[in-house]
Protein backbone atom coordinates (compact mmCIF):
# COMPACT_ATOMS: atom_id res chain seq x y z
CA UNK A 1 0.00 0.00 0.00
CA UNK A 2 1.39 3.10 -0.85
CA UNK A 3 1.79 5.60 2.06
CA UNK A 4 2.55 9.60 2.41
CA UNK A 5 4.52 11.51 4.14
CA UNK A 6 6.39 14.76 4.81
CA UNK A 7 10.47 14.52 4.73
CA UNK A 8 12.24 17.02 6.96
CA UNK A 9 12.14 16.23 10.69
CA UNK A 10 9.65 14.27 12.95
CA UNK A 11 9.45 12.16 15.98
CA UNK A 12 7.57 9.23 16.98
CA UNK A 13 5.97 9.84 20.55
CA UNK A 14 4.08 6.97 22.05
CA UNK A 15 0.35 7.11 20.46
CA UNK A 16 -1.44 6.33 23.63
CA UNK A 17 -4.80 6.17 21.70
CA UNK A 18 -6.71 4.52 24.99
CA UNK A 19 -10.42 5.77 23.77
CA UNK A 20 -9.81 4.36 19.97
CA UNK A 21 -12.58 1.93 20.66
CA UNK A 22 -14.66 4.19 23.03
CA UNK A 23 -17.70 4.95 20.37
CA UNK A 24 -19.02 8.76 20.50
CA UNK A 25 -21.71 9.27 23.80
CA UNK A 26 -23.67 12.23 24.08
CA UNK A 27 -22.29 14.33 27.21
CA UNK A 28 -24.73 15.34 30.04
CA UNK A 29 -26.23 18.61 29.06
CA UNK A 30 -25.56 21.30 31.84
CA UNK A 31 -28.09 23.39 33.25
CA UNK A 32 -25.87 26.81 32.30
CA UNK A 33 -24.11 27.04 29.30
CA UNK A 34 -21.88 29.68 28.83
CA UNK A 35 -20.76 30.70 25.09
CA UNK A 36 -16.89 32.15 24.90
CA UNK A 37 -17.24 35.42 22.79
CA UNK A 38 -13.94 34.49 21.07
CA UNK A 39 -13.80 31.27 19.74
CA UNK A 40 -12.32 31.72 16.09
CA UNK A 41 -9.08 33.48 15.61
CA UNK A 42 -10.56 36.44 14.21
CA UNK A 43 -12.15 39.13 16.08
CA UNK A 44 -14.71 38.87 19.12
CA UNK A 45 -17.88 38.27 18.30
CA UNK A 46 -20.38 40.67 19.37
CA UNK A 47 -23.89 39.66 21.35
CA UNK A 48 -27.06 40.41 19.42
CA UNK A 49 -29.37 39.25 22.39
CA UNK A 50 -29.48 40.81 25.92
CA UNK A 51 -30.26 39.32 29.14
CA UNK A 52 -33.57 37.88 29.67
CA UNK A 53 -34.01 37.18 26.07
CA UNK A 54 -35.25 33.79 25.45
CA UNK A 55 -33.78 31.88 22.57
CA UNK A 56 -34.11 28.69 20.38
CA UNK A 57 -31.88 26.01 20.33
CA UNK A 58 -29.45 26.75 17.97
CA UNK A 59 -30.50 30.53 17.81
CA UNK A 60 -27.85 33.01 16.77
CA UNK A 61 -26.55 34.91 19.49
CA UNK A 62 -23.45 36.60 18.65
CA UNK A 63 -22.27 37.77 15.23
CA UNK A 64 -18.67 38.31 14.02
CA UNK A 65 -16.34 40.72 15.03
CA UNK A 66 -15.01 41.48 11.65
CA UNK A 67 -14.42 39.58 7.90
CA UNK A 68 -12.02 37.08 10.39
CA UNK A 69 -14.62 36.46 12.89
CA UNK A 70 -17.64 33.57 13.53
CA UNK A 71 -20.88 33.84 14.40
CA UNK A 72 -21.62 31.81 17.86
CA UNK A 73 -25.24 29.84 18.13
CA UNK A 74 -27.51 29.07 21.29
CA UNK A 75 -26.94 25.14 21.87
CA UNK A 76 -29.57 24.73 24.03
CA UNK A 77 -33.22 26.48 24.43
CA UNK A 78 -33.29 28.92 27.64
CA UNK A 79 -33.31 32.70 28.47
CA UNK A 80 -30.00 34.66 28.23
CA UNK A 81 -28.39 35.28 32.00
CA UNK A 82 -25.96 37.17 31.33
CA UNK A 83 -22.57 38.48 29.34
CA UNK A 84 -19.91 38.88 31.40
CA UNK A 85 -16.10 38.72 31.32
CA UNK A 86 -15.32 34.98 33.01
CA UNK A 87 -11.49 33.14 32.35
CA UNK A 88 -10.38 31.47 29.75
CA UNK A 89 -8.96 27.65 30.48
CA UNK A 90 -5.09 29.61 30.26
CA UNK A 91 -6.50 32.09 33.08
CA UNK A 92 -7.21 34.82 30.55
CA UNK A 93 -10.07 37.44 30.96
CA UNK A 94 -12.79 36.51 28.64
CA UNK A 95 -16.32 38.07 27.32
CA UNK A 96 -18.97 34.92 27.90
CA UNK A 97 -22.71 35.08 27.10
CA UNK A 98 -24.77 32.65 29.66
CA UNK A 99 -27.53 30.68 28.73
CA UNK A 100 -30.00 28.88 31.23
CA UNK A 101 -31.41 25.71 29.65
CA UNK A 102 -35.08 25.53 29.64
CA UNK A 103 -35.92 22.08 29.67
CA UNK A 104 -39.46 22.08 29.12
CA UNK A 105 -38.58 24.12 25.59
CA UNK A 106 -38.60 22.16 22.49
CA UNK A 107 -37.73 25.30 20.16
CA UNK A 108 -35.10 24.96 17.54
CA UNK A 109 -33.79 27.17 15.27
CA UNK A 110 -32.38 26.23 11.72
CA UNK A 111 -31.49 27.37 8.42
CA UNK A 112 -33.14 25.74 5.10
CA UNK A 113 -31.40 22.97 3.76
CA UNK A 114 -29.24 23.05 0.64
CA UNK A 115 -28.09 20.12 -1.48
CA UNK A 116 -24.77 20.45 -2.10
CA UNK A 117 -25.10 19.53 -5.93
CA UNK A 118 -27.10 22.42 -7.13
CA UNK A 119 -25.94 25.20 -4.47
CA UNK A 120 -23.57 28.07 -5.86
CA UNK A 121 -20.30 28.21 -4.34
CA UNK A 122 -21.38 31.96 -3.00
CA UNK A 123 -24.54 30.01 -1.00
CA UNK A 124 -22.45 27.64 0.15
CA UNK A 125 -19.70 29.79 1.61
CA UNK A 126 -22.57 31.92 3.01
CA UNK A 127 -24.10 28.64 4.65
CA UNK A 128 -20.59 28.07 6.13
CA UNK A 129 -20.22 31.87 7.34
CA UNK A 130 -23.62 31.85 9.08
CA UNK A 131 -23.36 28.60 10.50
CA UNK A 132 -20.36 29.48 12.49
CA UNK A 133 -18.15 26.90 11.20
CA UNK A 134 -14.56 27.34 12.01
CA UNK A 135 -11.67 24.99 12.08
CA UNK A 136 -12.49 22.40 14.30
CA UNK A 137 -8.71 20.71 14.38
CA UNK A 138 -7.93 23.18 17.21
CA UNK A 139 -6.73 26.59 14.78
CA UNK A 140 -10.45 27.69 14.64
CA UNK A 141 -9.89 29.80 11.51
CA UNK A 142 -12.98 30.86 9.86
CA UNK A 143 -13.52 28.29 7.50
CA UNK A 144 -15.73 30.78 5.22
CA UNK A 145 -12.18 32.94 5.14
CA UNK A 146 -10.25 29.81 3.83
CA UNK A 147 -12.91 29.14 1.29
CA UNK A 148 -12.81 33.04 -0.05
CA UNK A 149 -9.22 32.47 -1.07
CA UNK A 150 -7.55 36.55 -2.17
CA UNK A 151 -7.65 37.75 -5.58
CA UNK A 152 -5.07 36.06 -7.97
CA UNK A 153 -5.02 32.85 -5.85
CA UNK A 154 -6.41 29.72 -7.54
CA UNK A 155 -7.46 26.58 -5.26
CA UNK A 156 -6.53 23.35 -7.11
CA UNK A 157 -7.65 21.12 -4.52
CA UNK A 158 -9.24 20.77 -0.76
CA UNK A 159 -7.24 18.34 1.12
CA UNK A 160 -9.33 17.03 4.70
CA UNK A 161 -6.68 16.34 7.47
CA UNK A 162 -7.86 13.12 9.47
CA UNK A 163 -4.57 12.48 10.44
CA UNK A 164 -5.15 13.08 14.50
CA UNK A 165 -1.45 13.21 14.77
CA UNK A 166 -1.44 14.52 18.19
CA UNK A 167 -1.16 10.51 21.09
CA UNK A 168 -4.13 10.68 23.09
CA UNK A 169 -6.97 12.30 20.89
CA UNK A 170 -9.01 9.62 19.16
CA UNK A 171 -11.97 11.88 18.81
CA UNK A 172 -11.48 12.41 14.78
CA UNK A 173 -10.99 8.85 14.59
CA UNK A 174 -14.24 8.22 16.09
CA UNK A 175 -16.26 10.59 13.69
CA UNK A 176 -14.48 9.00 10.55
CA UNK A 177 -15.36 5.24 11.64
CA UNK A 178 -19.24 6.96 12.63
CA UNK A 179 -19.96 9.40 10.31
CA UNK A 180 -17.90 8.75 6.80
CA UNK A 181 -20.53 9.73 4.17
CA UNK A 182 -21.74 12.51 6.29
CA UNK A 183 -17.50 13.55 6.09
CA UNK A 184 -17.42 12.66 2.64
CA UNK A 185 -20.46 15.03 1.77
CA UNK A 186 -18.85 17.83 3.57
CA UNK A 187 -15.92 17.44 1.59
CA UNK A 188 -17.58 17.37 -1.11
CA UNK A 189 -19.23 20.67 0.05
CA UNK A 190 -16.02 22.15 0.17
CA UNK A 191 -15.00 21.23 -3.31
CA UNK A 192 -17.54 22.66 -4.34
CA UNK A 193 -17.86 26.00 -2.66
CA UNK A 194 -14.22 26.65 -4.34
CA UNK A 195 -14.84 25.34 -7.71
CA UNK A 196 -12.47 22.13 -7.23
CA UNK A 197 -12.13 18.37 -8.73
CA UNK A 198 -10.14 16.50 -6.46
CA UNK A 199 -10.09 16.00 -2.78
CA UNK A 200 -7.44 14.08 -0.88
CA UNK A 201 -8.41 12.75 2.79
CA UNK A 202 -5.07 12.18 4.32
CA UNK A 203 -5.24 9.96 7.30
CA UNK A 204 -2.50 8.00 9.17
CA UNK A 205 -1.97 4.23 8.92
CA UNK A 206 -2.91 3.60 12.42
CA UNK A 207 -6.37 4.01 11.73
CA UNK A 208 -7.67 1.17 9.57
CA UNK A 209 -11.20 1.04 10.52
CA UNK A 210 -11.29 5.29 9.64
CA UNK A 211 -9.16 4.59 6.44
CA UNK A 212 -11.88 1.51 5.11
CA UNK A 213 -15.09 3.71 6.04
CA UNK A 214 -13.65 6.68 4.56
CA UNK A 215 -12.62 4.70 1.44
CA UNK A 216 -16.01 3.81 0.88
CA UNK A 217 -17.77 7.02 1.77
CA UNK A 218 -15.43 8.76 -0.65
CA UNK A 219 -15.85 6.02 -3.76
CA UNK A 220 -18.91 7.88 -4.08
CA UNK A 221 -17.71 11.01 -4.93
CA UNK A 222 -15.71 11.64 -8.08
CA UNK A 223 -12.00 13.19 -7.89
CA UNK A 224 -12.31 12.38 -3.86
CA UNK A 225 -9.26 9.65 -2.07
CA UNK A 226 -8.35 8.70 0.61
CA UNK A 227 -4.47 9.12 1.09
CA UNK A 228 -3.01 6.80 3.32
CA UNK A 229 -0.10 8.74 5.37
CA UNK A 230 2.64 6.94 7.57
CA UNK A 231 2.57 7.38 11.20
CA UNK A 232 4.82 10.82 12.19
CA UNK A 233 4.20 13.32 14.37
CA UNK A 234 3.02 16.04 12.94
CA UNK A 235 2.05 14.53 9.93
CA UNK A 236 -1.30 16.69 10.39
CA UNK A 237 0.20 19.59 10.24
CA UNK A 238 -1.19 21.72 7.44
CA UNK A 239 2.24 22.02 6.13
CA UNK A 240 3.55 18.83 6.70
CA UNK A 241 0.19 17.08 4.91
CA UNK A 242 0.54 19.63 1.84
CA UNK A 243 4.24 18.33 1.78
CA UNK A 244 3.10 14.66 1.81
CA UNK A 245 0.19 14.67 -0.67
CA UNK A 246 0.98 16.83 -2.95
CA UNK A 247 4.94 17.37 -2.77
CA UNK A 248 4.86 21.15 -2.25
CA UNK A 249 6.32 23.33 0.03
CA UNK A 250 4.17 26.38 1.05
CA UNK A 251 6.71 29.32 1.73
CA UNK A 252 7.54 30.84 4.78
CA UNK A 253 4.31 33.25 5.62
CA UNK A 254 2.45 32.01 3.08
CA UNK A 255 -0.65 30.31 2.78
CA UNK A 256 -1.58 26.64 1.51
CA UNK A 257 -3.56 27.99 -1.22
CA UNK A 258 -0.60 29.77 -2.77
CA UNK A 259 0.45 25.56 -3.57
CA UNK A 260 -3.34 25.20 -4.66
CA UNK A 261 -4.55 23.94 -1.15
CA UNK A 262 -7.41 24.39 0.94
CA UNK A 263 -7.02 22.42 3.80
CA UNK A 264 -9.71 21.32 6.40
CA UNK A 265 -10.03 19.06 9.71
CA UNK A 266 -12.28 16.21 8.76
CA UNK A 267 -14.47 17.65 12.07
CA UNK A 268 -14.61 20.61 10.08
CA UNK A 269 -16.10 18.74 7.15
CA UNK A 270 -18.58 17.20 9.59
CA UNK A 271 -19.88 20.54 10.51
CA UNK A 272 -20.21 21.39 6.90
CA UNK A 273 -22.72 19.03 5.66
CA UNK A 274 -24.28 19.31 9.04
CA UNK A 275 -24.85 23.20 7.75
CA UNK A 276 -25.77 22.69 4.34
CA UNK A 277 -27.75 19.39 4.00
CA UNK A 278 -29.52 19.60 7.52
CA UNK A 279 -29.31 23.56 8.19
CA UNK A 280 -27.86 23.28 11.67
CA UNK A 281 -25.42 25.46 13.02
CA UNK A 282 -22.71 24.76 15.07
CA UNK A 283 -23.31 24.01 18.36
CA UNK A 284 -21.34 21.34 19.63
CA UNK A 285 -18.51 19.08 18.86
CA UNK A 286 -16.91 15.69 19.41
CA UNK A 287 -13.74 15.63 21.73
CA UNK A 288 -11.76 13.02 24.12
CA UNK A 289 -11.21 12.93 27.32
CA UNK A 290 -8.36 10.69 28.38
CA UNK A 291 -5.16 10.57 30.35
CA UNK A 292 -4.36 8.21 33.02
CA UNK A 293 -6.16 10.82 35.54
CA UNK A 294 -9.47 10.40 33.92
CA UNK A 295 -12.42 8.17 35.71
CA UNK A 296 -14.36 8.97 32.32
CA UNK A 297 -12.48 8.69 29.61
CA UNK A 298 -13.46 8.31 25.75
CA UNK A 299 -15.03 10.17 22.90
CA UNK A 300 -18.17 12.63 23.89
CA UNK A 301 -20.36 14.55 21.94
CA UNK A 302 -20.21 17.55 23.41
CA UNK A 303 -22.53 21.13 23.80
CA UNK A 304 -20.47 24.57 23.31
CA UNK A 305 -20.51 26.12 26.46
CA UNK A 306 -20.40 22.80 29.10
CA UNK A 307 -18.40 23.52 31.69
CA UNK A 308 -15.83 21.41 32.31
CA UNK A 309 -16.38 21.11 35.74
CA UNK A 310 -19.34 19.29 34.81
CA UNK A 311 -17.56 16.92 32.26
CA UNK A 312 -14.49 16.13 33.25
CA UNK A 313 -13.98 13.53 36.90
CA UNK A 314 -10.38 13.14 37.75
CA UNK A 315 -8.69 11.22 40.30
CA UNK A 316 -6.53 12.95 42.76
CA UNK A 317 -2.94 12.19 41.57
CA UNK A 318 -3.96 14.66 38.54
CA UNK A 319 -1.14 17.50 38.55
CA UNK A 320 -1.72 18.63 34.60
CA UNK A 321 -4.05 18.87 32.48
CA UNK A 322 -3.91 19.43 29.12
CA UNK A 323 -6.52 21.12 26.84
CA UNK A 324 -6.33 19.64 23.34
CA UNK A 325 -3.40 16.86 22.96
CA UNK A 326 0.37 16.47 25.12
CA UNK A 327 2.55 18.00 22.13
CA UNK A 328 0.26 21.27 20.72
CA UNK A 329 -2.07 21.31 23.72
CA UNK A 330 -1.81 23.98 26.29
CA UNK A 331 -1.67 23.55 29.99
CA UNK A 332 -5.12 24.38 31.94
CA UNK A 333 -4.91 26.70 34.77
CA UNK A 334 -8.68 27.23 35.65
CA UNK A 335 -11.42 24.33 35.17
CA UNK A 336 -14.66 26.79 35.71
CA UNK A 337 -14.06 27.29 31.72
CA UNK A 338 -16.41 26.32 29.09
CA UNK A 339 -15.66 23.76 26.41
CA UNK A 340 -15.28 26.09 22.79
CA UNK A 341 -15.21 24.98 19.02
CA UNK A 342 -11.55 24.86 19.04
CA UNK A 343 -11.35 22.20 22.44
CA UNK A 344 -10.75 18.89 20.54
CA UNK A 345 -9.22 16.75 23.85
CA UNK A 346 -8.80 16.99 27.48
CA UNK A 347 -5.69 14.87 28.79
CA UNK A 348 -5.31 14.55 32.19
CA UNK A 349 -1.45 13.71 33.64
CA UNK A 350 -0.04 12.39 36.82
CA UNK A 351 3.35 13.21 36.31
CA UNK A 352 4.84 13.68 40.11
CA UNK A 353 7.81 16.09 40.18
CA UNK A 354 8.87 17.57 36.43
CA UNK A 355 12.62 16.81 35.40
CA UNK A 356 15.09 19.19 35.88
CA UNK A 357 16.17 21.37 33.36
CA UNK A 358 19.84 20.82 32.41
CA UNK A 359 22.13 23.14 30.24
CA UNK A 360 21.87 22.96 26.65
CA UNK A 361 24.56 20.01 25.34
CA UNK A 362 24.49 21.43 21.48
CA UNK A 363 23.33 17.75 20.83
CA UNK A 364 21.20 18.93 17.59
CA UNK A 365 18.49 16.51 18.18
CA UNK A 366 16.38 19.69 18.12
CA UNK A 367 17.30 20.89 15.08
CA UNK A 368 16.57 17.28 13.66
CA UNK A 369 13.00 16.87 14.97
CA UNK A 370 11.95 20.44 13.70
CA UNK A 371 9.55 19.79 10.94
CA UNK A 372 9.89 23.28 9.73
CA UNK A 373 13.86 22.85 9.03
CA UNK A 374 14.54 26.09 11.79
CA UNK A 375 17.00 26.09 14.77
CA UNK A 376 15.02 25.68 18.14
CA UNK A 377 17.35 25.92 20.54
CA UNK A 378 18.80 29.41 18.74
CA UNK A 379 15.41 30.64 18.17
CA UNK A 380 14.41 29.99 22.37
CA UNK A 381 17.78 31.36 23.15
CA UNK A 382 16.98 34.71 20.91
CA UNK A 383 13.64 35.12 23.08
CA UNK A 384 15.96 34.11 26.54
CA UNK A 385 18.09 37.46 25.26
CA UNK A 386 14.59 39.32 24.31
CA UNK A 387 16.37 39.87 20.93
CA UNK A 388 13.00 39.93 18.90
CA UNK A 389 14.22 41.11 16.07
CA UNK A 390 17.11 38.74 15.35
CA UNK A 391 14.12 35.84 16.48
CA UNK A 392 12.11 37.08 13.36
CA UNK A 393 15.40 37.22 10.85
CA UNK A 394 16.03 33.65 12.52
CA UNK A 395 11.99 32.61 11.08
CA UNK A 396 10.40 31.87 14.74
CA UNK A 397 6.85 33.08 12.82
CA UNK A 398 7.10 29.95 10.73
CA UNK A 399 7.46 27.43 13.68
CA UNK A 400 4.40 25.70 14.02
CA UNK A 401 4.56 25.02 17.48
CA UNK A 402 4.55 21.06 17.08
CA UNK A 403 6.83 21.02 20.20
CA UNK A 404 8.74 18.16 18.47
CA UNK A 405 12.14 20.03 19.40
CA UNK A 406 11.08 20.18 23.55
CA UNK A 407 9.86 16.82 23.33
CA UNK A 408 13.46 15.61 21.56
CA UNK A 409 15.47 17.57 24.23
CA UNK A 410 17.68 15.40 26.31
CA UNK A 411 18.65 18.52 28.67
CA UNK A 412 14.17 19.40 29.47
CA UNK A 413 14.93 22.88 27.75
CA UNK A 414 11.50 24.58 27.67
CA UNK A 415 12.03 25.15 23.81
CA UNK A 416 8.45 25.75 23.00
CA UNK A 417 7.44 27.93 25.64
CA UNK A 418 10.09 30.07 24.89
CA UNK A 419 9.43 30.22 21.10
CA UNK A 420 5.65 31.02 21.53
CA UNK A 421 7.18 33.75 24.03
CA UNK A 422 8.92 34.88 21.42
CA UNK A 423 6.09 34.87 19.01
CA UNK A 424 4.18 36.63 20.80
CA UNK A 425 7.00 39.59 20.99
CA UNK A 426 7.47 39.79 17.26
CA UNK A 427 3.51 40.20 16.20
CA UNK A 428 3.70 43.08 18.69
CA UNK A 429 6.76 44.26 17.12
CA UNK A 430 5.52 44.16 13.75
CA UNK A 431 1.64 45.84 15.23
S1 LIG B 1 7.86 23.76 17.95
FE1 LIG B 1 8.58 25.09 16.27
S2 LIG B 1 10.78 25.11 16.46
FE2 LIG B 1 10.04 23.37 17.69
S3 LIG B 1 10.12 21.63 16.28
FE3 LIG B 1 8.05 22.47 16.09
S4 LIG B 1 8.18 23.93 14.38
FE4 LIG B 1 10.29 23.48 15.01
S1 LIG C 1 17.98 19.24 21.90
FE1 LIG C 1 18.25 20.42 23.78
S2 LIG C 1 20.31 19.96 24.41
FE2 LIG C 1 20.17 19.32 22.25
S3 LIG C 1 20.78 21.15 21.06
FE3 LIG C 1 18.60 21.29 21.29
S4 LIG C 1 18.33 22.55 23.14
FE4 LIG C 1 20.40 21.82 23.17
Amino acid sequence: MKTFTFRKGGIHPPQCKNTAEMPITPAPQAPLLTLLLSQSIGAPSKPVVKPGDKVAAGQPIAEPGGFVGAWVHSPCAGTVKKIETVRTPQGYPAEALTIERDPQSTEVFSYPPMNPADASSEDLVARVREAGIVGLGGATFPTSVKLTPPKGMTPRCVILNGAECEPYLTCDDRLMREHAPEIAEGAFCLMRAVGVRHCYIGIEDNKPEAIAAMREAASQYSGMEVCVLRAKYPQGGEKQLIAAILGREVPSGALPVSVGAVVDNVATAFAVQQAVVLGKPLTGRVLTITGEGALNPGNYYVELGTPLTSLLQTDERVDKIIGGGPMMGRAMSNLDTPTTKGLSGVLTMCLGSMPDIQPCIRCGACYSACPMGLEPMLLARQSENSDWEYAARSGVMDCIECGSCAYTCPSNRRLLDWIRYSKTQVRKLKS
